[in-house]
Parts: structure tokens; C-alpha cells; sequence
């Protein structure tokens, strides 16, 4: 699993940052998690085949989380993309992207397919044989969701050395893998323990923003890998956050600490403050494992 933070500032985009987009690769997936202004620019910038995109996840219709959308929308257009497209975000994405595309008289080439969320439960929006992705629910100024990225846990790994040693034919392999005995000719049973390895165990990551601090989230990303939870605010500015609805560094730290994730990553930052070291050195203060998000740095957790 790596992450690549494209853009992690709130607001506007300015010459040397950008607003909300992260790509997630997870299990073979390219997943593009909120689209802000200059997103298509970024991905070119830090060489993602973004061809390979298939699924757009959009938290919410602010603009700095998903006015760049139509411009990758179009630029599929032109680079002759012929595979589907999936974008999940909440109800009125649909007739945004589409209004835009007809003035234009541009429609797609390619199969545009619109997921529109309006629950305000946690629902279940993807799934495939290695991944289930649910929204999050949040507490922002619009209607919110995060997104929690789950990996299935994977097939028992063949222990060969083993397999081998008791010339077990290969057309047993998928048994063994799904996790059954095998009874060889001699009538001796082989438990699947000693034929095979543990898989590595199942990755997970948590998207939060934006959001005001909302500690009902914690049992639904309680435990996972990675949380990126938004920090717009340090606790000079505290009072605004919940006017924004909007969280600041400490409250993000408070969430990873009682959800006890593997690791915070900060990010959404409001561009007031001149540097981002103050957000670490905030949350610290409260939970110890945490990463600043910055555009243009990946995070690797393989
Ligand atoms: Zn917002």
C-alpha cells in the first residue's frame, strides 16, 4: 500500500501548494481520493500512470476538493480513454460534471458512471475480490464523507520447501491455499499449518477531511494502519474550527489516540501559517506516530 499526497492545503491553490488530492495504491488499484484544482498538473508532475485511474473518490462538493475534476474528466476525453470511469461523491456531483460537459457539447468517449452518496451512515461503496472501501461519515459545513480502505486478507502462502518434500502434485496448490489438509497416497493426513505460511496481514487507511472533530468516528477506524485526518487549524486558531467546522492538529492526535491507529498523517493545512512544523509538534503533544502530508511526498507501507 503507498500513498501520494498531490495537494494537502485548504483553500485556494497557491505557486507552491495545492489543494485536497492523494492518490492511494492499494492491491493493484489507483484510487484518486478528492480531485482539487491542478490535480491532472500534479499527477504528470510526479509520474502516475493516470490512465490506470479507474475509481474517484470525492469527500465533498467544496471546491477545493473537487474543482479539478472536470478537467481530468476532459482530459481523459482527449488522451482517447476508453475504460469506465466510477466517481463516488455526494448527490449533485452528477449533475455538476454533466452540466459542464453539455455546454461544452464534450461528452465523454468513454463510460462516465456517477456513484452519488446521500447516506449519512456508513455504506459500503466498493468491493472487488481484494478491497472494500466505506464511507466515512462527517461533520463539515456541507454534507462529508471520509473513506476507509480495507485490504481482504490474502490466500495462505504455499511454503514450497514443505509442498515439495511430500510431492504434493500442483493441481492441489489452490486447495492447500484456501487453507485445506491434504491426504497423501499413503493415507497420512498433512495439516495446512505445515504446508503453508501466514499471509501478510491485511492493510487498511482511513481518509478524514474535511471535518470538525468527530469522536464518533473512532470505533469504525479504530485500529487501522494509516489515518490522514484534516488539521486546518493550530490551537492559536482552536476557536475556529468548530465555527468552520474544521479540526485542528490536537484534535486530529486526539481522534488517532483513541481510535490507536499505526499512524497520523496530517495535512489540509489553512495557509495562514507560515510554516507546518507546529502542526507535528501539536499533535505529538497528544499521540507520538506522526507524519505531515506535504504535496509531492509519497508514503510507502508495504
Ligand atoms: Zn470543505
Amino acid at each position: 500500500m503507498k500513498l501520494h499526497i498531490l495537494g494537502c492545503y485548504a483553500a485556494t491553490p497557491r505557486t507552491f501548494t495545492n489543494p485536497t488530492a492523494q492518490v492511494l495504491e492499494i492491491k493493484n488499484h489507483l484510487f484518486l481520493i478528492d480531485c482539487g484544482e491542478g490535480t491532472q498538473v500534479q499527477l504528470r508532475k510526479h509520474k502516475i500512470k493516470f490512465s490506470r485511474i479507474q475509481h474517484i473518490f470525492i469527500s465533498h462538493l467544496h471546491g477545493d476538493h473537487f474543482f479539478g475534476l472536470p478537467g481530468l474528466i476532459s482530459t481523459f476525453r482527449l488522451l482517447g480513454r476508453k475504460t469506465d470511469l466510477h466517481i463516488y461523491g455526494p448527490k449533485g456531483i452528477k449533475e455538476a460534471v454533466t452540466l459542464l460537459l453539455k455546454l461544452g457539447d464534450s461528452w465523454t468517449n468513454y463510460l462516465l458512471i456517477f456513484h452519488e452518496l446521500t447516506s449519512k451512515e456508513s455504506d459500503l461503496v466498493f468491493e472487488d475480490e481484494k478491497v472494500t472501501v466505506n464511507t466515512i461519515p462527517l461533520d463539515h459545513r456541507v454534507y462529508t464523507n471520509g473513506f476507509l480502505f480495507r485490504e481482504k486478507p490474502a490466500e495462505r502462502k504455499l511454503n514450497i520447501e514443505e509442498v515439495k518434500k511430500h510431492q504434493i502434485d500442483t493441481c492441489y496448490y489452490q486447495n492447500i491455499k484456501s487453507g485445506k489438509d491434504i491426504v497423501l497416497d499413503t493415507g497420512v493426513i498433512v495439516p495446512n499449518h505445515k504446508l503453508t505460511l501466514d499471509p501478510p496481514r491485511p492493510k487498511s487507511y482511513a481518509f478524514c477531511s474535511d471535518t470538525a472533530y468527530k469522536p464518533s468516528i473512532v470505533p469504525q477506524i479504530n485500529e487501522v494502519d494509516v489515518l490522514y485526518h484534516e488539521s486546518t487549524f493550530l490551537e492559536s486558531e482552536q476557536l475556529m474550527a468548530p465555527k468552520t467546522k474544521h479540526a485542528t492538529a490536537k484534535e486530529a492526535a486526539n481522534i488517532a489516540k483513541a481510535a490507536n491507529v499505526g499512524l497520523l498523517i496530517l495535512g489540509h493545512y489553512s495557509t495562514r501559517y507560515a510554516s507546518i512544523e507546529l502542526f507535528k509538534e501539536e499533535a505529538m503533544e497528544v499521540f507520538e506516530r506522526v507524519e505531515l502530508a506535504d504535496d509531492g511526498k509519497s508514503f510507502d507501507f508495504s
